[in-house]
């Protein structure tokens, strides 16, 4: 390695010498040195410490071999071990510090465009997002229907809004994660499917505020909305409202429409389902079991409702599930197998109360399993019974209200079949 010894212009003759003897090397001996450091400071009567100090600023040894590959600047180094270390480092793409200090800026500015460029495209993303809500909820108020003529069904479901949702509903938008007065329906899905349903009517519309955490835009530039979270705001002031709950609870014309139309038998049906899937949920998780609710086991609990109220499920339920928790004590019977007993013990209960073989056994509603805004408006206002929904079955409900009003009954239901038809073939295509 062809090296050569500089030095400062002003160096006097004895720092020469001193760092002529320090870089001297025996030729032909790489890293043979003629002096050490503790020589050259005894012969000058000093400490090696100052010998390093006195050659670091007054000479350097260039590398005329080994340059830089940007800059083509030859490597000067300012002390023996500098030299060491440049032999055993890289031969061919050394790079000197300045260099470096300039290629890391460089990777430094690179970044900071990379995450301007990120944060730009975020907020173009963003105002375009607020733009397109901004234009979803003009047209929504562009189209709010004027209330007589909303279906009766989306009616009720706005009345039950206002029940679960209360008073403070009117002054600000609401969503259902805010504290509600209580639960809209028993299950998250109902919830959704109750919401959904108002929002696509145009009876509930998009909040501005706070929404930006609840909506996307899918791949068609359209508005991909969480209904667990999203804000919304009530159409109607809250006279009218109070107009539409009072003409829902008492007015029987639209308990007589709503009788005939199946999308309401749908709803009640899937409320008292709901009711049931959260107590089975629930009483699985206090006994460490996870039954799979699948459609098997949906269309199970429907077959029981024909014929058994929701309280009598809850025992039917609990039975199964007790059973269960007994098994799970069983050698060699995992939590899992347990659990996948509890349909078959369902199947089990119900065909024995059925038969008459085992007598019903219904319970009261659980402290942790409230009413429901949606069961106590599609119950207790239309068939006029408190808490029907839980204390008794679907048919047994519309026989008591057939027999109570039957000559009137008749009257109506020619006319709602009529004017509710179009509007049945529409909610089933959601
Ligand atoms: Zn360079």
């Amino acid at each position: 390695m062809e090296t050569t010894v500089e030095y400062q212009s002003n160096i006097t003759e004895t720092h020469k010498i001193i760092c002529k003897k320090y870089w001297l090397r025996a030729d032909g001996k790489k890293n043979s040195y003629i002096y050490s450091c503790q020589d050259i400071a005894q012969e000058f009567d000093m400490k090696s410490q100052e010998v390093t100090e006195i050659v670091k600023q007054n000479s350097c040894l260039k590398i005329l071999g080994r340059r830089c590959v940007d800059c083509g600047a030859i490597k000067t180094c300012y002390t023996r071990t500098e030299f060491t270390e440049t032999k055993l480092g890289k031969r061919n793409n050394w790079q000197c510090d300045s260099c470096q200090i300039a290629l890391q800026k460089q990777k430094e500015q690179e970044y900071l465009e990379y995450c301007l460029e990120q944060e730009r495209i975020k907020q173009q993303h963003k105002q375009v997002l607020i733009n397109k809500m901004g234009e979803y909820r003009n047209f929504q108020l562009r189209h709010i229907p004027s209330v007589s003529e909303i279906d009766v069904l989306t009616k009720l479901l706005l009345v039950l809004i206002t029940e679960s949702w209360g008073v403070k509903s009117f002054q600000k938008t609401i969503s259902l994660r805010d504290n509600l007065l209580i639960p809209l329906s028993p299950s998250n899905q109902l919830d959704i499917k109750i919401i959904e349903n108002l929002f696509k009517e145009n009876v509930l519309i998009l909040g501005l505020q706070q929404n930006i955490n609840s909506i996307e835009l899918n791949e068609y530039a359209e508005l991909d909305i969480d209904y667990q979270t999203v804000r919304l705001d009530i159409a109607y002031p809250l006279e009218v409202m109070i107009q539409l709950r009072k003409e829902v609870k008492e007015n029987k014309e639209i308990a007589y429409q709503l009788m005939n139309i199946p999308m309401f038998k749908y709803w009640c049906q899937r409320i008292q389902l709901s009711e049931c899937v959260s107590y089975l949920n629930a009483q699985s998780r206090l006994n460490n079991l996870t039954p799979n609710v699948s459609q098997n086991m949906l269309n199970l609990l429907k077959e029981c409702l024909t014929k058994l109220s929701v309280s009598d499920m809850y025992y039917v339920i609990w039975k199964a599930v007790d059973s269960a928790k007994e098994y799970a004590k069983q050698t060699g019977i995992t939590r899992q197998r347990a659990s996948n007993s509890i349909q078959g013990n369902i199947e089990r209960v119900f065909k024995n109360i059925s038969t008459g073989h085992w007598f019903r056994n219904p319970s009261h509603r659980k402290l942790e399993h409230p009413q429901s805004a949606v069961a106590k408006v599609c119950f207790d206002y239309i068939f006029g019974v408190e808490d029907g929904g839980f204390y008794y079955t679907l048919n047994e409900l519309s026989n008591k209200f057939e027999e109570q009003d039957s000559c009137k009954k008749s009257n109506y239901s020619t006319l709602a079949n009529v004017q509710y038809l179009k509007k049945d073939i529409e909610i089933k295509r959601h």
